[in-house]
């Protein structure tokens, strides 16, 4: 299959980065881009506050930072989910705690982390797996009983949609205390790298933009008043983003039509395991084969043009190979004496029973019709 070209970047991104070289203004301290972007995402989402970053790592940095875990306090999250999730809570001298998810989606099981919950524990942060809704409406009853923070990485959710509470229908990213989102390529909209946090808290909200500023109170002068990096947004990357803001609705509403096209044609094929649709946001299309042979279907899809993965990472993140040499320097701080816990359900997704298959708004039937007949193939195999 030619690979459908993903990206929406055009004649609307040029002048956005013209606009900003033409001003003569490239940083986001002096100029509006930046801050017009974070106005109307926030506005998007229906939140008080946004701030844009350089990245979705540095957005969950900079949640995490939010959360103000002491070193050595514990952050439970998902063994499934880019390194960018896990990074920050290094980063804060905080340690890593992965819990198991379901096995249906790959998304953190509450159970799971409802019993890794103890005295040093500082917050949960929860992946929108490939674009389908994570549990966070449980997840936020259980931090809530706790006293501890709730984060939600929403690099792959973008317009996600949680089932719908009673004031109707919420994005994904609205029920944490901070919320993250991706500008990376490869996302379902890019300025090349990007991030931005949403919250309602107006006190995390200053304390995220003070750290994305070298800690640097613009309105008292040079004067530091916390410990922070350089995580800024350009003026370039902003512009760009705001473009791309505006073809978002459409991008999600292109993923969600094809992607229940070829739901539909999939259908009754027995030994697999369909994504529930509802809410969904389609970074990746992934597909369950409760009986093992992701790998095979991966390897059948690849033969015949169609980009397709199994397990969607090498291993899950609690087996990877950071956890073994030391952090900082030679030192193991703060994982001295740690082993990631096993997750026996995320384990066996990575390695035998998921598929992810690469999506995006410019497939056509005729994409979605090869790939239905090829995995349809694959099951007729004898
Ligand atoms: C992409 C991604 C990140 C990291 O975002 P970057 O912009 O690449 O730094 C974090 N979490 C998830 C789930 C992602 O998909």
């Amino acid at each position: 299959m030619a690979e459908a070209d993903g990206r929406t970047l055009g004649d609307e991104e040029v002048a956005a980065a013209e606009r900003v070289i033409r001003s003569g203004m490239l940083n986001s301290v002096w100029g509006v881009e930046a801050r017009a972007l974070e106005h109307e995402v926030a506005e998007m989402y229906g939140m008080r506050h946004a701030i844009a970053c350089s990245s979705g790592t540095a957005a969950l940095h900079l949640a995490v930072v939010a959360a103000a875990p002491d070193p050595g306090d514990e952050i439970i999250t998902t063994p499934i989910t880019d390194f960018g999730t896990v990074a920050p809570i290094l980063a804060q001298n905080a340690v890593p705690v992965f819990a198991d998810v379901d096995p249906s989606d790959g998304n953190l099981d509450p159970d799971a982390v409802a019993k890794l919950i103890g005295p040093r524990t500082r917050a949960i942060m929860a992946v929108h797996l490939f674009g389908a809704a994570a549990r966070v409406d449980e997840l936020r009853v259980l931090a809530d009983a706790h006293g501890l923070a709730l984060i939600e990485d929403c690099a792959q959710a973008w317009l996600t949609e949680l089932p719908a509470g009673g004031t109707g229908p919420r994005p994904a990213g609205t029920v944490g205390d901070v919320a993250c989102l991706s500008l990376q390529q490869w996302k379902h909209i890019t300025c090349g790298d990007g991030g931005l946090t949403l919250t309602d808290d107006a006190e995390l909200a200053r304390r995220m933009r003070l750290f994305s500023d070298k800690g640097w109170d613009r309105a008292a002068g040079r004067s530091h008043a916390a410990f922070g990096l350089n995580y800024r947004m350009t003026e370039l990357q902003a512009a760009v983003a705001r473009a791309q803001l505006a073809k978002l609705p459409g991008v999600v509403a292109a993923r969600r039509r094809t992607a229940q096209e070829l739901l539909a044609a999939l259908e009754g094929l027995p030994g697999l395991r369909l994504p529930r649709p509802e809410g969904h946001a389609w970074w990746l299309f992934p597909v369950v084969l409760p009986g093992g042979q992701a790998p095979e279907l991966a390897e059948h899809l690849r033969q015949a043009g169609i980009p397709a993965r199994a397990g969607y990472l090498n291993e899950p993140l609690n087996h990877a190979p950071v956890w073994n040499g030391p952090v900082y320097g030679a030192s193991r701080y703060p994982l001295e004496g740690y082993a990631p816990r096993p997750c026996p359900e995320a384990e066996r997704l990575v390695a035998e029973t998921l598929l992810v298959i690469d999506w995006n708004e410019n497939y056509t039937p005729d994409h979605v019709h090869l790939i239905a007949q090829e995995m349809t193939k694959f099951r007729a195999r004898p």
